[in-house]
């Protein structure tokens, strides 16, 4: 079985990686015989075949701590490979049997959202000043898996991530991601925003603050043109009066908690009356 830094070269070597107007031609770097069978780093078989520590572990390498087999004097394949490229350690890391991707932020939402077909190694790069390949791992599943932001284990469970990152977005509508991970807004923004809209999705996101999931929606969210739609996560909102809210035709905005005030369907958001009138009738019921 492949270590990280194992799979990610083999990944790596397959086809040229395109970064925006930038391709990178990873090429495999020299190896040579070593005595050791388990690698410093990753704890991998070698084979026989890799590079001396000293050769591809430089004195200003900060993770020492992070050897598997402090025994060996020798790093595998894998592990001089991605020790010897910058660019592994600048840009974050998606890798599955067939590709290797650099992902911006955007993409990587959409990957965690959608995972790639497994095994898989997804490690994210935040500063671009950490390695973080061999600190990652190799997963199986698509329901649930761990994926590395710079030294930080996250296990994603893809529904609970995109409801994070749906409601992150709403806010980001008029708040900023600082207020958003602090849980620090303005005053002013909150009454632009809608005090009663707010409060419904902070409450949501309240829990989840702090959490190593909730940090990596912030991390990949993205501001948004049009108002994400949360209403199936939130239906209480469409009960909303629009006063309050910038409102969009996902909003729910028109929609009165007066259940007299709803027009009669063939009206252009009936979708969203529905909606409203199912949670009248849930409310009547209790
Ligand atoms: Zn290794």
């Amino acid at each position: 079985m492949k270590t990280p830094t194992q799979f990610i070269r083999h990944a790596a070597l397959l086809a040229p990686v395109i970064i925006g107007e930038k391709t990178i031609n990873y090429k495999d770097v020299k190896t040579e015989s070593v005595r050791d069978q388990t690698c410093h780093l990753c704890g991998g078989k070698t084979d026989g075949i890799g590079i001396s520590t000293k050769t591809g572990i430089k004195d200003t390498f900060t993770d020492v701590g992070y050897a598997r087999q402090t025994a060996s004097k020798s790093l595998c394949a894998g592990c001089a490979f991605c020790l010897s490229y910058r660019e592994m350690r600048n840009y974050s890391i998606v890798a599955t049997e067939t590709e290797l991707i650099h992902p911006d932020r955007a993409r990587l939402q959409q990957l965690l959202i959608h995972p790639p077909d497994p095994p898989f190694i997804i490690c994210i790069a935040v500063s671009g000043q950490k390695w973080v390949h061999f600190k990652g791992e190799v997963v199986y599943s698509r329901e649930r898996f761990v994926i590395t932001m710079e030294d930080t284990q996250v296990v994603v469970e893809p529904s609970k991530f995109e409801k994070l990152s749906r409601l992150i977005e709403v806010l980001m509508m008029e708040f900023s991601k600082a207020e958003i991970e602090s849980g620090n807004y303005s005053q002013a923004r909150i009454k632009k925003f809608g005090l009663t809209k707010w409060e419904m999705i902070d409450q949501e996101l309240s829990a989840a603050r702090g959490n190593n999931l909730f940090k990596l929606a912030v991390h990949t969210a993205q501001k948004r043109e049009e108002e994400p739609c949360i209403l199936d996560l939130i239906p209480e909102m469409s009960m909303l009066d629009s006063h309050h809210s910038s409102s969009t035709p996902h909003g729910g905005a028109e929609i009165k908690s007066d259940s007299r005030s709803i027009p009669k369907s063939g009206d252009e958001s009936s979708g969203l009356l529905k909606a409203a009138q199912s949670e009248q009738l849930t409310w009547d019921i209790f």
